[in-house]
């Protein structure tokens, strides 16, 4: 079995006001796995995600990055941050900086970079998300799928050890969703280790090793993407009923 890169146990997040959104969820991301997590709206798969890469602190639990606790007060968060990339359904891009600048940002800043060594890096990535074209353009002269794309080279540039992805193509026009999916599939195929938060269930079926289904703040089902095809709990029927109902 390959190396455990992140480890969730037993989290929890509720939110000031009460809402109880992660009940405690555990589970574990092996080295080059992709793990796609589905569920409904509201279901917690977003306050997963942002309490790993730091964003929200958890009210219980541990994660760890190569068995080392990372929801600690003493942890380097920018270190953790650079460690574990993250892509939103937003994009998330500085508007006043090119796309050259969006991905040497970090580089210089975090990683201490010179600016030639962080543009080879940019050159690079944006190579392998097919943007290298597009280096000198603003995010507002992009589509939004080369937007994401743009996003997933800032990510990959500070050679994370894993990504999350946050529904990377929720905000898509339907035909621009096909180009970012065969992005990220071909990171999966590169033994990228990854979290996908994703609606798409052919795509997760497809690309994900291993499926995480949340209900209500709780794994409810959970196996190798096959599961998809034969789920055991009947939330899990319905959900994916209703999933393909809108496709
Ligand atoms: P999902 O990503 O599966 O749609 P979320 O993790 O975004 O679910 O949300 C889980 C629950 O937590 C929802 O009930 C949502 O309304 C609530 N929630 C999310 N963010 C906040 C917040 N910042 N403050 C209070 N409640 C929140
Ligand atoms: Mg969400």
């Amino acid at each position: 079995m390959p190396d455990i890169v992140l480890s969730i146990k037993d989290l929890e997040k509720m939110y000031v006001g009460g809402v109880h959104a992660v009940k405690g969820v555990s589970f574990d991301v092996h080295e080059g796995e992709s793990v796609a997590i589905i569920g409904s709206s509201g279901s917690g798969k977003s306050t997963v995600l942002r309490c790993i890469n730091r964003l929200i602190e958890p009210t219980a639990g541990v994660i760890e990055l190569r068995g080392e606790q990372i929801n600690t007060p003493h942890a380097d968060v920018n270190d953790i941050r650079s460690r574990i990339g993250m892509v939103f359904q937003s994009f998330e891009l500085f508007a006043h900086l090119r796309v050259l600048e969006n991905i040497t940002l970090g580089l210089i800043h975090v990683r201490g970079m010179s600016k030639e060594e962080a543009d080879i890096v940019a050159m690079e990535v944006l190579e392998r998300v097919d943007l290298l074209d597009r280096v000198n353009a603003y995010p507002g002269n992009l589509s939004g799928g080369q937007k994401q794309r743009v996003a997933i080279a800032r990510a990959l540039a500070m050679k994370p050890e894993v990504i999350l992805f946050d529904e990377p193509t929720s905000a898509l026009d339907p035909e621009l969703v096909g180009s970012v999916l065969n992005t990220i599939r071909g990171l999966a195929d590169e033994g990228m280790t990854m979290v996908i938060v994703t609606h798409e269930i052919n795509f997760a079926r497809d690309v994900a090793d291993r499926v995480v289904y949340l209900d209500e703040g709780l794994v409810a089902e959970e196996g190798p993407s096959s599961i998809i095809n034969e789920p055991k709990s009947e939330r899990m029927q319905r959900f994916l009923s209703s999933m393909n109902e809108e496709n």
